[in-house]
Parts: C-alpha cells; structure tokens; sequence
C-alpha cells in the first residue's frame, strides 16, 4: 500500500469511534458498480459471509426485536453467531458476527434483493443508520485502527463489481459526511482533488448506494427479483 495520507486531524464519527487520522489514497482511484440494487450481476455477493454488528447497533436492533423477528422471520437467537469480539474502536466496544445460512447473511432477503433489516427501517421510515453497522454500511471502506481504507475484497479483486462504476470514495462520500461530518469529507475531496485533478471533484454527488431499496420500500413496488448487492459485506 502507498503511504497513506495524513489529515489535519482526527475525525471521530459521531459515535466517538473510530477516530480517522489517516486515509488509504486507493480510495480514490479503486472503482465499483455503486449502484447496489441496479446490479443485475453479483448475486448479493458481498452478503455472503454476513458482516460485524457493533455493540451499538446490536443494542439498537434488540430495541426493535419484536418488530424484526416478525419482519424478517428470523427469531432473535439465529441473529448472531455466539462469539463477542471486543475491539475499543468500535461503537460500543465490542462486535458480533451475524450468522450465515446457505443463502449468505441470516438478513439477506429470500424474497426477492437486499437487506431485510434495510427494508425494515424503509417501511417503517427509520433511518437506516440506526439499525446497521458502521462496517456494514461503510463497505466497500473499511477502517484499521486510525486509517479509513479499502475493503480486503477491493485490495485483493475479489469484489465482483470491480472497476465497473464511481470510485470508491464517491460512492461512499454521502455515508463519510454522515458518519465523520462535512469537515472530513471537504478534507478529502482536496485530497482527491490534487490527487486526481480538479475535474475529479466536479462529478455529480452519489446517494447512498442502497437509495433504490429504500425508493422501492417507499413506492410499495417489489423488490427486484435476481441477483443484487447492498454496500456492505455488506449492505
Ligand atoms: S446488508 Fe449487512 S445485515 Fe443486511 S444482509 Fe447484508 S450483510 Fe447482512
């Protein structure tokens, strides 16, 4: 990896933690589909192996149990996997791993595309932070430590929508300004900019990628059937 750029200061999310310092330059030249539930390609790929749940929003979607179990049809003891990872740059200190099934996470949909605890949120207008993790949210980005950087699945190919869509710091630049504030991602679109030149930084604001699911919930229109992808190991 370059070496990665240093900011001005530490942006901490607005849970506290992570606290960012430094960011992966790849970010800004990496490029994925984005468009998440448009895909027609990856089958949920990135949904396949579930994804870490911070302490915070584990708590946050046991206070909607009831309403999740009836929604997904997943009762409360099939969410997570027994094991509790602590980690002091997490939300709440601590993560669990949501469990898999054949299909991939416990919380993908069978019936049709995406995230039923996405959905769940969309048909109840609970904004979607709530609920899901920063990793999950954030992915294809991840962080270690005090650095934002790319996914293992972008630094090593795997991720089946590679190189076909926005950077991967456009198509998360909506959910930086959410999670760290206008300051970080203004900080990082000069860095974007003398990386790439100023036309870079003249493209159109990407939503978040999963916008189309949450339009979906809200037109009452089915999900798309076939295959598809949220933003995380993801959305
Ligand atoms: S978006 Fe996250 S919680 Fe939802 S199905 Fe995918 S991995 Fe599971």
């Amino acid at each position: 990896m370059a070496t990665p750029f240093k900011l001005s200061r530490a942006y901490p999310t607005r849970y506290g933690v992570p606290s960012i310092t430094h960011v992966d330059r790849r970010m800004f030249t990496h490029r994925y589909f984005t468009h998440c539930l448009q895909c027609t390609f990856c089958h949920d790929w990135c949904c396949q192996d579930g994804v870490d749940v911070d302490l915070l929003h584990v708590r946050a979607m046991e206070r909607h149990r009831q309403g999740l179990e009836a929604a997904t049809g997943v009762p409360y003891d099939r969410w997570f996997t027994d094991e509790t990872e602590e980690d002091d740059d997490v939300p709440g200190g601590a993560t669990r791993r949501t469990n898999v099934t054949k299909r991939g996470c416990v919380f993908l949909a069978s019936d049709g595309r995406g995230c039923m605890i996405h959905r769940f949120c969309s048909e109840r207008g609970i904004d979607y932070h709530e609920l899901k993790s920063l990793v999950d949210v954030l992915f294809p980005l991840t962080y270690e430590g005090r650095l934002l950087t790319i996914a293992d699945e972008v630094e090593d190919g795997s991720l089946v929508c590679l190189d076909t869509g926005p950077t991967v710091y456009r198509g998360m630049r909506a959910e930086l300004d959410y999670y760290f504030g206008a300051g970080f991602v203004a900080e990082l679109d000069e860095l974007e900019g003398e990386l790439l030149g100023t036309e870079a930084t003249a493209v159109a604001e990407i939503a978040p990628a999963d916008v189309r699911q949450r339009d979906s919930a809200s037109t009452g229109l089915p999900l798309a059937s076939g295959p598809g992808v949220r933003s995380a190991p993801n959305q």
